[in-house]
């Protein structure tokens, strides 16, 4: 097994805020970054090299592949043929099976469904007529989601009624989709599982995260879930990452449910990388997300996960981010700024972490209803 040294070099598919974030992780650890991406982005400001160019331009990802000792990406709609040919040169971590398993969501609902972990009823649906047949026996209320490109809610239809829905379908531009029985949660958690090159496995706190308008607006922890949760969370994070011989930071996002038998877990999606959900690591952790799938996919022992502060992230969306000398004075948070000029609505601007050690309360936020 390789050890990579510092003075290495890890290649970065994508140049989000994600990327920028992993760079100055690896640049902590005397590490080098490469970003190759489309267009410049968060990442540049902070690389050691960058390249812009296209994912479909397999020799140019190549190219890129054979400047670097290890190879990986911040986002999941890395084309499988740009990994692949990234692989020819490196290894990609986590491997290429991660990806093909996370950018469709029927081939993800199946695989999590195959290992015995609990989904929400879900069936694909390719035609009105499927969709049509697939509410007779999912019932309503349902959501149909697309099984490509879908994020921060995004191609996305809740069905309140199982006659007509047609707008339903043109509302999701007629493309393969998944429809899924919508369920009763309570709140929703995720776990960020990092497993390191010989298999070792450590985790996060389980975060709580409330979204607005289908983004992520803040993630709480400690979530106040009861130990049987963040147990059943721990099975469902271990399973699939020993599934897919992952390397490296695996997301998996969770629907919480009180049953008459106490409260179960639903998985929702999976990303198969560092996760905005778990931003609040940088603050509040001996060894943050970043840091951590650095370590794991050079190769080296994974670093503490261990918490020492409650925390609450908040995106800073659009507009939000026009605040940030209010939150630079104040003593208990982290500003993290991405470096963006446009601040469009909806756009992730930055983020914000209020931090307490751990012995002292931190009263979260009031979700909004
Ligand atoms: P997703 O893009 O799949 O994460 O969905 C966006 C949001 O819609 C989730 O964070 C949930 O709040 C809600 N949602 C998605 N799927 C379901 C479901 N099957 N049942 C209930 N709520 C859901």
């Amino acid at each position: 097994m390789t050890v990579l040294p510092p003075g290495s070099t890890i290649g970065i598919l994508g140049g989000g805020q994600l990327g920028r974030m992993l760079a100055m992780a690896a640049a902590r650890l005397g590490l080098k970054s490469h970003i190759y991406a489309d267009a410049p982005g968060p990442a540049f400001d902070v690389a050691h090299r960058r390249t812009i160019g296209a994912f479909e331009d397999l020799g140019a990802v190549r190219a890129f592949a054979e400047t670097v000792d290890v190879v990986t990406y911040e986002f999941e709609n890395v084309p499988l043929g740009a990994a692949a040919a990234a692989a020819a040169a490196r290894p990609v971590r986590p491997g290429p099976r991660a990806l093909e398993v996370s950018q469709d969501r029927i081939v993800e609902k199946r695989f999590v469904d195959s290992l015995g972990l609990p989904v929400a009823p879900f069936a694909a649906v390719d035609s009105l007529a499927d969709l049509t047949a697939a509410l007779t026996t999912i019932g309503v209320p349902a959501i149909l989601k697309t099984c490509r490109n879908g994020y921060d809610g995004k191609g996305q239809a809740r069905i309140l009624s199982a006659e007509d829905p047609g707008w339903a379908w043109d509302a999701i531009g007629t493309q393969s989709a998944i429809l899924e029985g919508f369920v009763p949660l309570t709140a929703e958690i995720s776990i960020l599982v990092v497993r390191s090159l010989s298999g070792q496995v450590a985790f996060y706190d389980v975060p709580r995260n409330v979204h607005r308008d289908g983004i992520l607006a803040t993630s709480t922890v400690p979530a106040g879930v009861a130990p049987c949760v963040i147990a059943q969370a721990h099975r469902i994070g271990q399973r699939i990452a020993d599934a897919l011989d992952y390397v490296g930071v695996l997301t998996v996002e969770m629907f919480l449910l009180e049953g008459p038998d106490g409260a179960h877990l639903v998985v929702n999606e999976m990303a198969p990388r560092v996760h905005n959900s778990g931003h609040w690591t940088l603050d509040a952790c001996v060894v943050s997300q970043f840091e951590n799938h650095v370590r794991a996919i050079a190769g080296w022992p994974l670093g503490s996960t261990a918490r020492h502060c409650d925390a609450v992230m908040t995106n800073l969306i659009g507009a939000d981010a026009a605040d940030w000398a209010a939150m630079a004075a104040r003593a208990d948070t982290a500003l993290h700024l991405y470096g963006k000029h446009d601040p469009r609505p909806g756009r992730k601007m930055g983020h914000a972490t209020r931090i307490v050690p751990k012995a002292a309360a931190l009263v979260p936020p009031e979700p909004e209803a």
